[in-house]
């Protein structure tokens, strides 16, 4: 970890105080405080007028009870949460996990890095998130159905076009946003398009949202590689996790002429020497909501491997599209002995600080998360643009506007970096500029 700048550890003591037990946030914290150092020196304003205290507080936090029945008849009892945390850009938006590991403090943290990633985007939206410590896996689809209509029955008071517009994270996808936004659309009585994203294409959705996690990912390291005059042509890259982001980030690295040797689910690692084949990925994880584990005995040539780490497998750009954490020290030892070259978060915070202390020491670059997979709540963006003028894109166009947009973001990095001494520093760029704009928007809005 780096130092802290004198003027910024109160404001971390603070929020430590504040938030006890919340280790993910506390990290996500510190993780922006740590390039804020030269931004405090040379504009005072800043600390003068405390928005970076503000910023740390969430506006407004909600927790409720989601409870539901079982297809045995059972009563089952979740806990929901909605944390909005600022709207200085614009409405809240960020997404919805349903994991065993949701808490307030992950929600928390996933709410503070949404702020910065909105704002990178360019685009009028500020920063939320929520979800619920349910877990889909092995409940049948009526069973998501209904909890998903009783989350909504209590969170669609707290939604809206103009105030807050959630979509998916892990454990919700085109189906989950389906029975949420079914459920508020019987309960206002209104076809609010613009008050969720990542809808089906047929009921107000966006081409590419899909994908545009894991695309936008891609667009990010294309920049990167463009930037120090190379392309994916014949690279090998390892892809972890299985999921949403994963799959599509797969789809346009080989789109691109790279191969991804190597992917993930929470039971192990396939390594396929020759390319996932996606079409099986597809077919095994989205169709069937199945394991890789059944990907590896359906594809000759496949190996999976139940210990160790996917870190251990050679290549030369590391994408973590996981989960939080998921890539720690020893896999950050792993990536940088067998020669990887770029490390980029498709997922949210999936570096362990030690992990990308030794990434930096050993000047693998690295790109972190809120620049890299803001390609996912930008397309969210182009799709309450379609909403609000009641048209829809065609694919071309909407990839377009995606790749615009990361090459504007990854731009955006660089040259913040410059301006404040951290030449090359995707890391500091992104948190300077990320912060910067939000923090202007918030001064000119006045003590609210
Ligand atoms: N969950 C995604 C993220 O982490 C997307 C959020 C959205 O589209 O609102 O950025």
């Amino acid at each position: 970890m780096s130092v802290l700048d004198k003027q910024l550890v109160p404001i971390f003591e603070e929020v430590l105080d504040r938030n006890p037990g919340e280790a993910e946030f506390h990290q996500a914290v510190r993780e922006v405080l740590e390039s804020l150092g030269p931004v405090v020196t040379k504009h005072p304003q800043y600390a003068d007028s405390a928005v970076i205290r503000r910023l740390c507080e969430p506006e407004r936090q909600i927790i409720f009870r989601v409870p539901w029945v079982t297809d045995s008849g059972k009563i089952e009892v979740n806990r929901g949460f909605r944390v909005e945390f600022n709207s200085a850009l614009g409405p809240y938006k960020g997404g919805l996990r349903f994991h065993p590991s949701v808490n307030l403090g992950i929600v928390k943290f996933l709410g503070f890095e949404q702020i910065f990633k909105n704002s990178l985007t360019g685009l009028p939206i500020g920063g939320g998130k929520g979800g619920s410590d349910f877990d889909p896996k092995g409940r049948s689809d009526a069973e998501v159905m209904r909890f998903c209509q009783s989350f909504m029955t209590e969170l669609y008071r707290h939604l809206g076009e103009y105030t807050d517009v959630p979509a998916g994270d892990i454990g919700v996808g085109g189906r989950e946003i389906g029975y949420m936004f079914g459920q508020y659309k019987r309960i206002t009585n209104r076809y609010e398009s613009g008050t969720m994203t990542g809808k089906g294409l047929s009921w107000g959705g966006s081409q590419v949202r899909t994908e545009a996690t894991g695309y936008g990912t891609v667009f990010f390291v294309d920049e990167m590689l463009k930037a120090s005059g190379a392309d994916f042509g014949g690279k090998r890259v390892v892809v972890s996790g299985s999921g949403n982001v994963a799959i599509y980030a797969i789809e346009k690295v080989h789109q691109l002429g790279g191969t991804v040797v190597a992917c993930s689910d929470s039971g192990g690692y396939v390594v396929d020497p020759g390319g996932i084949d996606l079409a099986l990925l597809k077919e095994v994880k989205d169709e069937r909501r199945g394991r890789i584990s059944e990907y590896a005995a359906l594809r000759q040539g496949a190996t999976h491997v139940t210990d160790g780490s996917i870190w251990d497998v050679p290549c030369d750009i590391a994408l973590p599209c996981a989960t939080q954490n998921e890539l720690d020290a020893d896999g950050a030892a792993a990536l940088i002995r067998n020669g990887c070259a770029i490390v980029a978060e498709g997922a949210n915070m999936p570096t362990t600080p030690n992990a990308a202390r030794l990434l930096a020491e050993a000047d693998v670059m690295f790109a972190p998360a809120k620049a890299v997979n803001a390609g996912g709540v930008a397309t969210s963006a182009l799709e309450m643009q379609q909403n609000a003028s009641r048209d829809s894109w065609t694919f071309d166009h909407t990839q377009d506007r995606l790749a615009e947009i990361m090459q504007g973001i990854h731009d955006r990095c660089l040259e913040t970096a410059d301006e404040y001494g951290t030449p090359g520093s995707y890391v500091a760029g992104a948190n300077i500029a990320g912060f910067t704009r939000v923090a202007d928007a918030m001064l000119a809005l006045g003590v609210i």
